[in-house]
């Protein structure tokens, strides 16, 4: 018989798993009472080095990889937290790592690593086109060693706690090109600098504590050398980040599933009603069965989809199907807690409805279910394009 190998992640849970219970429930409680920001607890996370996790040691980072940054991800949401709040950093350093110049790396990745800079926020989403991302109406046009770019942008997180944006714009127009993907470019934007001289941001007051905003481009100039890769190949490079991305979602999802089933299965447990605890009626109990099931079962294609990754090895499939498992997962785990709970459910310091709430976001974003269904249908069955 082989042997089970044994976590071998262990050592970075339990590190991650200690930091987090410095920040029990009160406070991420409190913070989302406030609609504030847990700057406490990113900072924690950064002086830790966690932030870092994927940033190469030359520059400062701890080297690792997408499977070691996924479980920092994940043990975030499991004690209790979101991610949410932080793990932009995690996705766009992909982005820079893999088609920034080496000239980039040097000037943005010791500040990021120390602390000194966020590198939180990522801009695609537009008003007027939503999914459909190739047609997107900004635009970034070259004027000498500048960019100017104009335009819109909707649904943008962490701009007010982050200090760079990776902002994909229009740079060749799209009647211009052969493929509609070609002539979109990514730049980083100085945050700070942008909001004196030409970009807007009004803050969208939203169903989950998600610092996201709207953005308005008028004029704002941008150094040249902020382009990230060739111009023109930015929505190349922006996909590659998603399945980046959609693998750690997938590991957040599943960190929220475990925290589920670890507070509803504590709580029939001990509730007793009828004379016996609620746990011991098959019909609570299956729902949660269920629940756990599903989140190990997306636990596996969420390894498979990082590994790959990491191996650089093509992954759409796999991110996009851990991230679908992930979150349906996690959703089915919620209504079971909040189910069983009964009206404590309810009651804000049960914890179970702002987490409810926060893993509901993720049907819809990054990548809302039915888009990763047309992905697969198309790109992993070969079935007709549907859009
Ligand atoms: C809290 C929050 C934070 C976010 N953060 C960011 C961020 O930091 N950066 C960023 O760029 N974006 C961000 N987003 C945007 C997010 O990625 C989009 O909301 C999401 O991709 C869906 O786009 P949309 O809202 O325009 O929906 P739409 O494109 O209008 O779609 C609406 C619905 O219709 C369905 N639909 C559309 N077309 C089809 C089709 N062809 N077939 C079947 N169904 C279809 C979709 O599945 C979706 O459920 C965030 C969103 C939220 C809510």
């Amino acid at each position: 018989m082989t042997d089970i190998p044994t976590d071998p992640y262990a050592d970075i849970r339990d590190a991650v798993r200690d930091l987090c219970a410095r920040f029990p429930d009160e406070y991420h409680r409190r913070i989302d009472a406030q609609r504030g920001y847990p700057e406490a607890f990113v900072e924690a996370l950064t002086q830790a080095g966690w932030m870092a996790t994927l940033i190469p040691e030359e520059y400062g980072g701890a080297g690792l990889g997408l499977c070691e940054a996924s479980v920092v991800m994940e043990e975030i949401n499991r004690s209790g937290g979101n991610s949410g709040a932080c793990h932009g950093q995690m996705y766009n350093m992909n982005t820079l790592l893999r088609h920034g110049s080496e000239q980039q790396k040097q000037f943005y990745l010791p500040k990021i690593a120390s602390g000194e800079w966020r590198l939180q926020a990522m801009g695609v989403t537009e008003p007027s086109t939503g999914t459909d991302t190739t047609k997107i109406k900004t635009t970034a046009v070259k004027k000498g060693d500048r960019y100017v770019v104009n335009g819109q942008k909707v649904w943008i997180s962490r701009v007010q706690h982050s200090d760079w944006m990776i902002l994909l714009a229009r740079t060749t127009p799209l009647a211009e090109v052969q493929k509609k993907s070609e002539g979109m470019s990514i730049f980083l934007v100085d945050l700070r600098q942008a909001e004196k001289s030409g970009m807007t941001v009004r803050p969208i007051a939203n169903m989950v504590n998600h610092e996201t905003n709207e953005l308005f481009f008028e004029n704002l100039e941008i150094p040249a050398e902020n382009l990230i890769g060739q111009e023109g190949m930015g929505f190349r490079y922006i996909l590659d980040g998603l399945n980046a991305e959609r693998a750690l979602i997938a590991a957040e999802c599943i960190g929220d599933g475990y925290w589920f089933i670890d507070r509803v299965s504590r709580y029939v447990r001990e509730r007793v009603v009828f004379g016996r605890p609620i746990g011991q009626n098959q019909g609570v109990q299956f729902p949660i069965a269920e629940a756990h099931i599903e989140v190990e079962a997306a636990n596996l294609m969420r390894w498979d989809a990082c590994r790959r990754f990491d191996a650089r090895q093509p992954c759409g499939a796999q991110a996009n199907m851990a991230k679908y498992l992930a979150a349906k997962a996690s959703w089915e785990a919620a209504n079971a807690c909040i189910q069983f709970h009964g009206g404590f459910g309810f009651a804000n310091e049960y914890d179970v409805e702002r987490k409810f709430r926060e893993t509901r976001l993720y049907q819809v974003a990054p990548i809302s279910t039915n888009m990763i269904l047309s992905y697969v249908a198309e790109h992993v069955l070969g079935l007709p394009r549907s859009y």
